[in-house]
């Protein structure tokens, strides 16, 4: 038989300490945890989380319901029979505000799409709540969060009360309930009739701002991000900071930021075009003087804080001239590159190399016979490498 803890929660939701009798002990994930006679301890359930706080000075870990029993979970061991607790009130009124707003957003989902509540769960930074809607727009968006507030502004009575089974279909319940028999039913009175065992205030007003953050798709339902209350002063505290900030950089109004940071993209847009441009100007005739200067066939050259890309594009160039091979080495860090080209009119198979440099470089790569490019970790060796393959070109 389950040994049944009295809910103060349920008579009233503002009471925030108690005292309890140890009903039994028991151990839960190694941890030891109570059965009191009576709580104010919210158990996690219906989407809502455990409340927090302590039993005479020991912190409740977790609060659950198992097989009909409410274990209050602790970080230690309590002596004595009887616990003196107080649950985290900041904690407590958090969560009836999310839970009884989310009871407010399903019933405008309700009343004006038709939109079917199918999961609610409320999270540390903000809730979700999934209606069974394929889609919505912005506007109808907007039209449940109006509904919603205005929910709020009315600052409704929420009452709360048992329902017997046999009396439960008489209650206009928004969903019907999960379980069969006695049900406790949440009443925002006028307005939204739910089975519910959660924790809410008494007026609809306390719930504070209902704000909707986001909406995504998933499966075929919508699923919706949103805060009340204490949460939503923090969600516009800190969009209101960025916004102003962002705009006091710009010396914008808030309003023109968006066309103001459109212009800053394209303008970007156009300098990383004109830079390519230049760079590649400057790459050409990098590889000019290069060939100009060489009188060796074979062109050896060392490069440091370049980008392999460069490396690879000057490689390019200087083998657009006839008759040169260029073995080029990176060092970039932790890392070593070689970028190894020739000009279509020589004959060689640049792949041979690969296997004369890949070990001294630790190197991978690959190529085909007139461009091979290796990187490996050992960038002290690149000398040698380079070296190495001079030596194994026969020309
Ligand atoms: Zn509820």
């Amino acid at each position: 038989m389950a040994i049944q803890t009295k809910r103060l929660y349920f008579d009233d939701p503002y009471q925030a300490d108690f005292e309890g009798k140890i009903l039994d002990r028991r151990t839960h994930q190694e941890k030891p945890a109570l059965i009191l006679d009576q709580t104010c301890f919210y158990p996690e359930g219906g989407g809502q989380p455990a409340d927090r706080g302590t039993l005479s000075g020991v912190t409740v870990f977790h609060v659950l319901e198992q097989d009909g029993e409410i274990l209050h979970i602790l970080e230690d061991e309590i002596p004595g029979d009887t616990v003196k607790g107080v649950i985290d009130w900041d904690t407590r009124l958090d969560h009836m505000q999310q839970h009884t707003g989310q009871h407010v957003l399903s019933q405008c989902f309700h009343r004006l799409l038709s939109g079917k509540t199918l999961s609610f769960h409320l999270g540390e930074k903000l809730s979700t709540l999934e209606i069974g809607l394929p889609s919505i727009t912005d506007s109808d968006q907007d039209r449940i969060e109006t509904c919603a507030n205005r929910a709020v502004f009315q600052n409704r009575e929420i009452k709360t009360y048992f329902v017997e089974g046999s009396e439960v279909s008489s209650v206009p319940l928004r969903r019907p309930p999960k379980k069969s028999g006695r049900i406790r039913v949440v009443e925002a009175v006028g307005f939204d009739y739910s089975a519910c065992g959660g924790t809410h205030p008494h007026r609809t007003g306390e719930i504070g701002l209902i704000k909707i953050l986001k909406r995504e798709k998933i499966r075929s339902n919508l699923r919706f991000e949103f805060v009340c209350g204490n949460r939503a002063l923090e969600d516009y505290r800190m969009k209101n900071r960025i916004l102003t900030e962002v705009a006091a950089r710009f010396s914008a109004g808030e309003a023109d930021l968006p066309a103001v940071v459109d212009k800053l993209l394209s303008e970007q847009k156009e300098s990383a075009r004109i830079m390519k441009k230049l760079r590649s100007r400057l790459i050409e005739q990098e590889a000019r003087e290069m060939v100009r200067d060489s009188h060796d066939p074979v062109i050896l050259e060392q490069f440091k804080e370049r980008t392999a890309q460069d490396v690879r594009q000057l490689a390019l160039e200087v083998i657009q001239s006839p008759g040169r091979v260029v073995l080029f080495g990176l060092q970039s860090g932790e890392r070593a590159h070689m970028v190894m080209a020739r000009s279509e009119d020589m004959a060689i198979d640049l792949r041979e190399l690969i296997p004369v440099v890949s070990p001294v470089l630790n190197a991978r790569g690959g190529g085909r016979p007139s461009l091979v490019e290796l990187a490996g970790d050992r960038p002290e060796a690149l000398t040698e490498a380079m070296n190495a393959a001079r030596q194994n070109l026969k020309i």
